[in-house]
């Protein structure tokens, strides 16, 4: 978060991205980490999780990003978090919920300009809104923002990035002077640094996988271990896990982890992936199960049960990242991030 604060232009606020749970980091945890490091806001996908940050004693502003439901909007107005609206009916939700609970609560408008998700599109969709805006006297617009879907593309999401943003300053024209006016995301705050308005909302970069090439020095914040429980030695011809996918050419020497699917590592991850025992690489055989791994430890001297293993992280001179895992498994390391289990022990340092 310092980092990211440094190399944003100081009149520039910086929202931290803490939803999913800090994108698997921990979301309280994540949160006052990045006010200690200079977060201006906070924001989560969901009224739950602002709720969370709230009993946790965090009272940074809160901006939910995901749209206003008749379901959850007084427990937004309730916990004094910054709702998204992005129609008349939205806003009307929120001046009934902050009327009742005799409340001023404050939104963000959200327009969209080519992520096709939430979000208004049209200009006679924002003068509606205004409009019921201006007789909700218990909302207040404190912000408008959109979200990028190609920042990190190549020439072409670039030109489109460029297009969104165009299409955002159109749309924001005659909206009262002073809201806080956001589009860029970890992509375009590294790449589009000219884009980035009243304030910027840092997610993935803040947890170290910036998803450009990075010129402000982040490093991964996540680690992830298990344990070795067994040692053993297998003849050739052996198989290992379920629907014998493997099976040993020569005699090897194998370790089960204490690691499996069920604790997030994707199953995907069998055919390509390996772990970290004593700074060496031990490759995964066979499919991950439920609870455990094996991996082959053949050329690794005095594995015992207790030793580490690193899934996620460096160990020795070798490191293994969530982009690593990620192309093994073939998905994004967002995903990989967020993927660890509830019964995954986390440790702070
Ligand atoms: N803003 C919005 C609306 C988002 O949905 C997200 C993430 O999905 C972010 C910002 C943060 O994006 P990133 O993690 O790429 O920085």
């Amino acid at each position: 978060m310092r980092l990211i604060r440094n190399a944003v232009p100081k009149p520039v606020k910086v929202l931290a991205v803490v939803k999913a749970d800090g994108y698997g980091h921990g979301a309280v945890q994540t949160a006052r980490a990045a006010i200690a490091g200079g977060a201006d806001m906070l924001a989560v996908a969901a009224v739950s999780e602002g709720a969370e940050l709230r009993e946790a004693g965090i009272m940074l502003p809160i901006l939910v990003l995901g749209a206003v439901t008749a379901y959850d909007v007084s427990d937004g107005v309730r916990y004094s978090l910054t709702q998204t609206v992005c129609s008349p009916e939205m806003a009307e939700l929120c001046e009934k919920a902050a009327a009742e609970q005799d409340k001023q609560t404050k939104v963000h408008l959200k327009i969209d300009t080519g992520m096709g998700r939430i979000g208004i599109r049209h200009e006679n969709e924002r003068d509606r809104i205004l409009e019921t805006l201006r007789s909700c006297p218990h909302v207040q617009l404190t912000g408008v923002f959109t979200h990028f879907s190609d920042a990190d593309g190549d020439e072409d999401g670039i030109r489109y990035t460029r297009k969104q943003y165009e299409r955002f300053l159109q749309m924001i024209e005659p909206l009262p002077k002073g809201i806080i006016r956001h589009c860029c995301n970890s992509a375009a705050i590294h790449r589009f640094p000219e884009m980035a308005l009243d304030m910027v909302r840092a997610g993935i970069s803040l947890y170290g996988y910036p998803p450009v090439p990075d010129t402000f020095g982040l490093v991964p914040c996540m680690t992830w271990k298990a344990a070795v429980s067994y040692v053993k030695e297998l003849d050739a011809d052996a198989s290992v896990s379920y629907g014998r996918k493997y099976k040993s050419e020569k005699p090897i020497r194998t370790a089960t982890v204490t690691c499996g699917y069920a604790d997030g590592y994707h199953r995907a991850c069998w055919e390509k992936g390996y772990v970290l025992i004593h700074g060496q690489r031990a490759k995964i055989l066979g499919r991950v199960c439920m609870d455990q791994l094996v991996a082959d430890i053949s050329g690794i001297e005095n594995v015992r049960p207790g030793d580490e293993a690193v899934l996620m992280g460096k160990c020795g001179s070798e490191s293994i990242t969530a982009e690593d895992i990620a192309g093994w498994a073939g998905t994004i390391s967002y995903e990989i991030l967020c993927s660890s289990a509830g019964r995954v022990e986390r440790v702070y340092t």
